[in-house]
């Protein structure tokens, strides 16, 4: 089997966002970027799947700037093979854009799975996967906790609703977007990051896929969320009934 997997460069979740004095967007000037968690958690299942020659090649996707690069290289030194970067200038792109990409890269390389984080935590549209399996025709299999590869080229996915667990079975291939619990990505060892630096990362121009990237959404207004007012602590429970009685007024 081959995986595709779908990797965003977005702020560290480490760091506290900033609006921009003319509200058009966030601070991404001196700001550290990482791999997208959601995406990390795809790549470590992937390589997990490999480790189980369930998966002969993991391909690593991302589409944006040329500093995309780097997020591929951490995706190669967690076990990657080699990277594709759709390259443009914009700094963001909508998700229906970005799933047209990944489907015409798809096309190229007919992976069985593509595997994708199920938000991205910069947008958090949660969207884009979803748009890759209806732009396919894929089955598809969102907020995946648990995986496991069938004799009979299916996939049996355990995803997170709310409800609880439900498992659903897919005939490959499929999409998968991965939920935090379904496993806790490695870290990349120095050797794994220097080998990293030797594979291959084949750069595509967004132009020459024909695809209109025009962006149906336009950003009104971004704004800081209202401070919240700092909590107290009560002596005992008593005082806390109190409060919630004659202050909150939710009792
Ligand atoms: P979203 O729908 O924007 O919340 O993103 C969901 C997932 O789609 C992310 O976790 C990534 O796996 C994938 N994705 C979104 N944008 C990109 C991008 N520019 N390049 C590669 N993958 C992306």
């Amino acid at each position: 089997m081959k995986a595709l997997v779908c990797v965003k460069r977005v702020i560290d979740y480490n760091v506290r966002i900033r609006v921009k004095s003319d509200k058009s967007g966030v601070e991404t000037d001196n700001v550290k970027m990482s791999m997208n968690p959601f995406d990390e958690i795809a790549v470590e299942e992937a390589v997990r799947m490999k480790e189980k020659s369930e998966i002969k090649e993991i391909v690593i996707l991302s589409i944006g700037t040329d500093k995309s690069q780097e997020t591929i290289r951490s995706g190669l030194a967690m076990g990657g093979d080699r990277g594709i970067l759709v390259k443009t200038e914009k700094e963001q792109l909508e998700p229906l854009t970005v799933g047209k990409i990944i489907k015409a890269v798809s096309d190229r390389e007919k992976p069985d799975i593509i595997i994708l984080g199920k938000q991205a935590i910069d947008d958090d549209c949660n969207q884009t996967g979803q748009i890759v399996a209806t732009l396919l025709e894929f089955p598809q299999a969102t907020f995946a906790s648990e995986l496991k590869k069938n004799d009979d080229n299916t996939l049996e996915v355990t995803r997170e609703v709310d409800g609880g667990l439900e498992t659903v079975k897919v005939n490959i291939p499929c999409v998968v977007t991965t939920d935090l619990r379904l496993n806790e990505p490695r870290y990349a060892s120095l050797p794994n990051i220097m080998k990293a630096k030797q594979k291959k990362i084949d750069v595509l121009e967004i132009g020459s896929f024909g695809i209109d990237i025009k962006d149906r959404l336009q950003v009104l207004e971004v704004n800081e969320p209202p401070e919240r007012k700092p909590g107290i602590k009560v002596d005992d429970v008593e005082a806390l009934v109190n409060k919630l009685k004659n202050e909150a007024k939710v009792l």
